[in-house]
């Protein structure tokens, strides 16, 4: 049995936001991280270039939008990482990277700083459960039990289910979010392919729009702009969804019809299956004229007006029906609910237990908006301890 002060669990980059702010308060701390070393979701992160914040950040781009985001919001997360060697830069669209574009650089200043303030990290160190018995806190784990005055949950999502069992604590089940959505729809034709679409999320409680590039799976779409779309799924409900994808949409129906008119002349001597060979990648090509039922062995030359029109309005919005998340996901929605919490994110009904992170119920869209939120949280726990 150790004892500890403060105890963390979790070294991704809520907890280790958490260990530095309190470091450099003068606490000591030890963090348990299961995985062989810690910030690996930081090093996968923004495609392993890490967008660790955003220059443009509101309530839009979340689910709830506590008081911490504003208390420690980008400027000053920028502002800190500065003061440990990071450079920063953002990009058109106010993402913000490290200067290196390389994830690792977030998670060497981080490291460094928290050995210069002697923060005691111990990995392979799963927790499995914790009680509280007289003001301590018994944190059991597979390297034995620690105990504590103080506990930080900042486990990411799942697992904080299992080892916060023993406190009555509400949380909003997780759902994975920020990840591709499953549709009914045989994809296989299309599978792997990428293509630029303008995309309609419709339910019957609410229509979302977002262009982007999209990624055929086999088993659904995936790409930035559909990770969005499955946030506001979960925000606003999981209801009955559609998708609609207009692959052209800078253009209009009269302009797509024109298009189709001219390549009918030019193409004439080719037979449906390569009408589209030019335009879109062939099996997407394929999916089209399936979905229009016109069969692909039909010459170019015999393609009706109607067939055309069809075609027109098929290119404009090629439907998929939405059956439930894919699990590419990039974060979790749901967890502890900000009505248990303190503005210190310590639980209401049991005092020294903090939770940060993904543990709580707070996530925002793709573009640096979760990292901040780790960042604004932890920092705010790291405060309070
Ligand atoms: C591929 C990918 C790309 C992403 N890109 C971006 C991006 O560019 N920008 C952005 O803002 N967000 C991005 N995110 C989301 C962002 O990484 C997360 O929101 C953020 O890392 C969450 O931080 P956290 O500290 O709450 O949890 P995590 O980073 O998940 O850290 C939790 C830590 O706790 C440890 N742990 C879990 N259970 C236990 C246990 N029982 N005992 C001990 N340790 C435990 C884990 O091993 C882990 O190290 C991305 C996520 C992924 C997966």
């Amino acid at each position: 049995m150790q004892n500890n002060n403060i105890l963390i669990i979790g070294g991704g980059a809520s907890g280790l936001m958490c260990a530095l702010t309190a470091c450099k308060n003068g606490k000591s701390v030890t963090i348990l991280e299961g995985a062989f070393k810690v910030g690996k979701k930081i090093l996968a992160s923004g495609n392993g270039r890490c967008n660790l914040t955003n220059k443009n950040i509101t309530k839009a781009c979340y689910n709830n939008f506590p008081v911490q985001l504003n208390k420690f919001n980008n400027t000053q997360t920028i502002k800190l990482f500065e003061s440990l060697g990071l450079e920063t830069y953002f990009d058109d669209e106010g993402r913000c990277y490290p200067v290196s574009n390389h994830s690792s650089s977030v998670l060497e200043v981080l490291i460094n700083a928290l050995k210069n303030h002697n923060c005691n990290i111990i990995t392979n160190c799963m927790v499995k459960n914790i009680t509280k018995q007289n003001d301590v806190f018994s944190v059991e784990s597979s390297q034995g039990v620690f105990n504590a005055n103080k506990v930080v949950v900042a486990t990411g999502g799942n697992t904080m289910v299992n080892i916060l069992k023993g406190f009555n604590i509400s949380f909003k089940k997780f759902m994975p979010s920020l990840c591709g959505l499953k549709t009914s729809e045989n994809t296989k034709l299309v599978a792997g392919i990428r293509q630029n679409a303008l995309v309609t999320l419709s339910t019957p409680n609410f229509n979302y729009s977002e262009e982007g590039e999209i990624i055929f799976r086999e088993d659904g779409v995936s790409g930035i702009c559909i990770f969005n779309l499955s946030s506001k799924l979960n925000w606003f409900g999981l209801a009955k969804a559609t998708l609609s994808l207009n692959l052209l949409p800078n253009k209009t129906i009269e302009q797509i019809l024109a298009m189709l008119e001219s390549r009918k002349q030019k193409l004439s001597t080719l037979n449906a299956i390569n009408f589209f060979d030019g335009l879109f990648i062939n099996n997407l090509g394929q999916e089209i004229l399936n979905r229009a039922k016109i069969s692909l062995q039909t010459p170019v030359s015999k393609l009706t007006d109607k067939n055309l029109i069809t075609l027109a309005k098929t290119i404009m919005a090629l439907k998929f029906n939405v059956v439930g998340m894919l699990a590419n996901n990039q974060v979790h929605h749901g967890g502890v609910q900000l009505s248990e919490l303190t503005n210190n994110l310590e639980c209401k009904k049991i005092s020294g237990l903090y939770v940060c992170g993904e543990v709580v119920n707070v996530d925002g869209v793709c573009g640096g908006y979760n990292l901040q939120w780790a960042w604004s949280s932890g920092h705010a726990v790291g405060e309070s301890l």
